[in-house]
């Protein structure tokens, strides 16, 4: 036996003589109570079924900016087959779009053969606060044989010279200094850079003989771009194979969706984008 039991003779009372009666709840308040319940059974209802919507739709939290080079007047390189550099950049950004619109929210620097700065583009990118940049473009050169696939990233004006295959919008700017990016942008380079890697590593993977070039390099569509940003030339226009290949609608659209598996790749990547 504990300290404390009642053995007295208040222990054998009934109990319904102990314990105080409990208040029953009134019509109006149990009107109430019914009410609540089928708001939380609504509120509930309805989270689920926007769980279940969330579930079932990707969400396009992601902004990438890409930019099909030249336009208008300016046509860019041109080379055999008849291949023009505008052209060919714009409808491979089209089949980029496509892919990756399920995904992503896509914006084009310019939808159609007209002219846009190399300003306009990259503030067009640093307006939507894209979370990566990608500018179109083909290489050219004064000679036929060079052909496969660039990548250049910016790092300031440290880069090499921009040599054979750049010109017109790729040129290298000297004259204009870009204060402190260094400073403020250089955690960007390190993604920029890494984002390179993966498409390196998803395109040797696909095209074993496929010669790939990657590298910092001046590029002023580049420059002041607040996000990862990098400058993709798709194929050697001068060359007579790459030319062949970019005029191939069915080769354009496996490279767009290689380059996409490497988007992919980047924003899967726990990288605190
Ligand atoms: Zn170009």
């Amino acid at each position: 036996m504990d300290p404390g039991d009642d053995v007295g003779p208040a222990a054998s009372k009934p109990l319904k003589k102990i314990i105080p009666r409990q208040k029953v709840p009134t019509g109006k308040f149990r009107s109430c109570i019914l009410v609540g319940t089928l708001i939380c059974i609504l509120i509930v209802g309805l989270s689920a079924a926007y769980a279940q919507e969330s579930n079932r739709q990707p969400k396009k939290t992601r902004i990438i900016v890409l930019d099909p080079g030249h336009g208008g007047r300016d046509s860019g390189a041109r080379g055999p087959e008849n291949a023009i550099e505008k052209n060919i950049v714009m409808t491979f950004a089209k089949a980029m779009t496509a892919r990756l619109k399920t995904s992503y929210h896509v914006i084009l620097t310019r939808k159609d053969d007209y002219q846009v700065s190399l300003f306009d583009r990259t503030a067009m990118a640093n307006h939507n606060k894209a979370d990566l940049f990608i500018s179109l473009h083909t290489g050219a050169s004064y000679r036929s044989n060079p052909r496969g696939i660039s990548v250049f990233y910016y790092e300031g004006n440290k880069g090499p010279s921009a040599g054979a295959g750049f010109q017109d919008d790729r040129q290298a700017e000297s004259s204009q200094p870009i204060q402190n990016w260094e400073q403020q942008r250089s955690h960007l380079t390190g993604k920029s850079r890494y984002f390179v890697k993966l498409l390196q590593k998803r395109l040797s993977t696909k095209y074993p003989d496929l010669t790939f070039y990657s590298g910092n390099a001046p590029v002023v569509v580049l420059a002041g771009a607040r996000m990862p940003a990098a400058l993709i030339e798709i194929g050697h226009i001068t060359n007579p194979m790459d030319a062949k290949a970019l005029n191939d609608e069915a080769w354009r659209a496996a490279l767009a969706g290689h380059i996409c598996d490497a988007i992919d790749d980047f924003f899967s990547d726990d990288l605190s984008l």
